[in-house]
């Protein structure tokens, strides 16, 4: 993808977030797909997604049907190696700048792809409301393996937990499986105190995760999105910048925690 200059709209827009943080923060984020296709990870829900080519797998069909649970071991066997080799990109780590200066504390996250800890944001400040990729584990017992420690055997075949037998999958909300009930509880309350609600990235079609920007837009917050598509919060944010997510943030990370010259300077200007 190729990085965009911003312009001098979303330049002055993207200032007042950085006032909103500035006065009123530490504040929240809020990310999807769109902060990780950057790094070249597809966006599964959006129109190139591999949601939109390929059948997806629906939580009640993986637990009936051996068939469904082959398909997916198949994929998963394709797909992991290339999230697992991704790298975290310019958005992601002027994300994590801005919770180490303090403006932005926690990062709710739909993406499974673990690239906010990666580029540095602290483990316990990241609520990964689908879960994450990088852990397999046992439906029954609830076992859980680092997913390069867990052997799925050869292609062809469906793993089960080596403890109980039960079946394993990645440690991810699949469709049609309910979101953990304290993690999304945790994350609205946390909505509900922020001043100040950061959404990158998403264009906020998923429940129950999209209560969370809801919630904050409801309780007061500053909202400011960042999508390069629009959102059904946009009415109700202060701000809207439509556009990418890594060049965006990583200006709003140099006002913030550079100095105003070193933002300018490392933007083409448009
Ligand atoms: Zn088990």
């Amino acid at each position: 993808m190729s990085r965009e200059a911003l312009s001098h709209e979303q330049r002055d827009q993207v200032k007042k977030i950085a006032d909103a943080l500035y006065q009123r923060g530490p504040g929240m984020a809020f990310t999807g797909a769109g902060i990780s296709t950057e790094s070249g990870i597809p966006d599964y829900r959006g129109p190139n997604g591999l949601w939109s080519r390929q059948n997806p797998t629906y939580f009640r069909d993986f637990l009936a049907d051996p068939a469904v649970r082959l398909r997916y071991w198949e994929r998963r066997r394709a797909r992991y190696p290339v999230l697992a080799a991704a790298e975290p990109n310019e958005g992601h780590r002027a994300l994590a700048r801005l919770q180490r200066a303090g403006f932005l504390d926690v990062i709710v996250t739909q993406n499974v792809d673990g690239l906010h800890q990666k580029a540095g944001s602290p483990p316990d400040r990241v609520i990964e409301l689908h879960g994450t990729a990088h852990l397999i584990r046992c439906l029954s017992c609830e076992a859980r393996w680092p997913a390069e420690s867990f052997d799925p055997g050869p292609p062809g075949t469906i793993p089960s937990c080596p403890w109980c037998g039960g079946l394993v999958k990645e440690a991810t909300v699949a469709f049609g499986e309910p979101v953990p009930r304290k993690l999304l509880e945790q994350a609205l309350a946390l909505a509900e105190a922020t001043p100040v609600m950061l959404v990158v990235g998403t264009s906020l079609a998923v429940v129950p995760a999209a209560h969370v920007p809801r919630r904050a837009a409801r309780s007061g917050a500053f909202v400011a999105i960042i999508n390069d598509e629009p959102t059904p919060l946009d009415r109700e944010a202060h701000i809207v910048v439509r556009g990418q997510a890594g060049v965006t943030l990583a200006y709003l990370a140099a006002l913030l925690t550079g100095d105003q010259l070193e933002a300018e300077q490392q933007l083409p200007i448009r």
